[in-house]
């Protein structure tokens, strides 16, 4: 069966309630997150994150990130001579650029579809190239290209999939029952860490490409961008976590 892997993401419900925060002063607290704080995030989607305590965290976010920036480093000198339209094409990949995903009530970016394929939507870069220009962000981002960064992301889950039978993030599995019955897992958020980890260290990018999130949310919903960046300050320790406690 085919699998896709995407850069995709479904709203909160508590949106009634949810307070809308500026694109501008959201970017400027995000790009100076750090990967460990990012690493937070990434746990706070993953599906077994109850099996891990806070030093077990630690340490595969750190292994994710090497992870990412080691197979970013090989690919460095490739880049520079090709360009990132033909290094991808090199390695085998076809890319599509479509305006829309197909469908569903969610924003989709971009997806790697096995064995092949990298697909980008341009609706959702085209949305945040005039919000970068509208409020003025090409400083806050370093007037790094969003389409890139998507590009990036989404080569390193086809890298992957080609190095499926050695590479960390495919290969580091947990145990999730005891004896005598063995049910390994695989880590959903090491891989989505090492793309990040990977596009950022392939682009020289001084923020991690998680800012995005929020970026491309914000031109499709305010109260979705805003509630996520709030998400994303609570994994990070910057602010309190909201179902920790009741909501004064
Ligand atoms: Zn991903």
């Amino acid at each position: 069966m085919k699998k896709i892997i995407s850069f995709i993401h479904t709203y909160r419900n508590k949106e009634q309630e949810q307070t809308v925060y500026p694109i501008r002063e959201m970017i400027s607290v995000l790009v100076q997150l750090t990967d460990e704080q990012w690493g937070g995030y990434a746990f706070y989607h993953e599906p077994l994150e109850r099996k891990f305590d806070a030093e077990a965290r630690k340490h595969y976010i750190a292994e994710a990130n090497t992870c990412g920036r080691k197979e970013a480093g090989v690919l460095k000198a490739e880049l520079e001579q090709y360009g990132i339209l033909a290094l991808i094409k090199k390695h085998g990949f076809n890319m599509e650029f479509p305006d829309m995903p197909n469908g569903g009530g969610h924003v989709i970016f971009a997806q790697f579809t096995e064995p092949d394929k990298i697909t980008v939507f341009r609706d959702c870069t085209k949305k945040a190239a005039a919000l970068i220009q509208n409020e003025h962000l090409e400083g806050l981002l370093k007037g790094k290209d969003l389409e890139k960064i998507l590009l990036a992301h989404e080569f390193f889950h086809a890298m992957e999939y080609q190095k499926r039978e050695s590479i960390y993030t495919m290969t580091e599995t947990i145990e999730l029952l005891k004896r005598p019955f063995s049910n390994r897992s695989r880590i959903v958020a090491l891989s989505e860490m090492a793309a990040m980890a990977f596009a950022k260290e392939l682009l020289d990018l001084p923020y991690s490409p998680y800012v995005l999130d929020v970026l491309l949310i914000y031109g499709y919903n305010k109260k979705a961008a805003s509630a996520l960046y709030e998400e994303m300050l609570e994994a990070a320790g910057i602010k309190e976590r909201k179902n920790a406690d009741n909501d004064d």
